[in-house]
């Protein structure tokens, strides 16, 4: 599909450098090697190179979701590409399936799991700052409607809600749960309540004690822990005959703390 005006792309100079842009008639991209008008973008096909008025080659992409994570605005901090790809798989997040997560933050997270979820799944998602929650409302229709083209076909439906998760879920019957919170053990008791048995609770956390206090609060009852994870990549560079790793790599984020709910008369 041809790009056109209103579309999200991303130009990238041959250092690899990532430059976000909404296409707009009449508009220009401006950078240090020079200018390129949106004129000149509009029409052709994703995957295209521009010149710019310096010479500089720029290749043209509409931008894949962890592309488009990695430039949105953001409220909180977001969960990074690198980490919600192991947490999709973690959390086995299926098509048709029943999410919730919390908190909402910057919508990274969210952004996956509609996705994830497909036409018959549905997620809902709870923050408790109405100025974050705005934000991620406009980072998922700006994904779906500009970003990711006529990709919102077949997403989830989606339930955000403006509420502190420590004061009680509404939902029943969830298949999964994700919390990305400073102390989710705060939440059990209602995670109880709302996960079916069988189903997964997913925590992200960043330091150890947060796990610590998770695992000691989790082994009372109710639970069993399947995994305690860390991810971590590491990106490689190629240049001639020259291919190692980079120098620089983002060491630490956070952990992926899984566990069951166990049947009732188990508890
Ligand atoms: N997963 C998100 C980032 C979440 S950051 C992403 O990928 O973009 C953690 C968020 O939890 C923050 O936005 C914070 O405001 C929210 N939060 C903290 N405590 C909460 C609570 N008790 N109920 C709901 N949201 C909460």
């Amino acid at each position: 599909m041809p790009l056109k005006e209103g579309d999200i792309v991303h130009l990238i100079d041959r250092k690899g450098k990532k430059y976000q842009i909404m296409l707009k008639k009449g508009g220009s991209f401006f950078f240090h090697r020079g200018s390129v008008s949106h004129d000149d973008i509009i029409g052709l096909e994703e995957g295209s190179i521009v010149k710019s008025t310096r010479g500089e080659p720029l290749f043209v992409w509409r931008p894949t979701l962890s592309d488009f994570i990695l430039k949105m605005r953001r409220g909180a901090q977001v969960i990074y590409p690198k980490d919600i790809g192991a947490i999709l798989m973690l959390a086995d997040i299926f098509p048709g399936a029943r999410v919730l997560e919390a908190g909402t933050g910057s919508g990274a997270l969210t952004l996956a799991l509609l996705r994830a979820v497909g036409e018959n799944g549905i997620v809902f998602s709870y923050e408790n700052r109405s100025d974050f929650l705005e934000i991620a409302k406009q980072n998922i229709q700006t994904f779906f409607k500009h970003a990711a083209a006529g990709s919102e076909v077949g997403i989830g439906k989606l339930v955000l809600r403006q509420q502190d998760i420590y004061e009680g879920i509404a939902e029943r019957n969830l298949d999964r749960i994700i919390l990305d919170l400073p102390t989710p053990w705060r939440a059990l008791k209602h995670v109880k309540a709302s996960l079916r048995s069988g189903g997964i609770l997913l925590c992200y956390l960043p330091t150890v004690l947060q796990v610590f206090k998770l695992a000691k609060r989790i082994s009372k009852g109710g639970f069993s822990i399947t995994g305690i994870h860390e991810v971590l990549m590491r990106e490689w560079e190629i240049s001639g005959i020259s291919i190692r790793p980079a120098h620089r790599m983002v060491a630490h984020t956070g952990f992926i703390f899984v566990a069951r709910k166990l049947a009732e008369e188990e508890n």
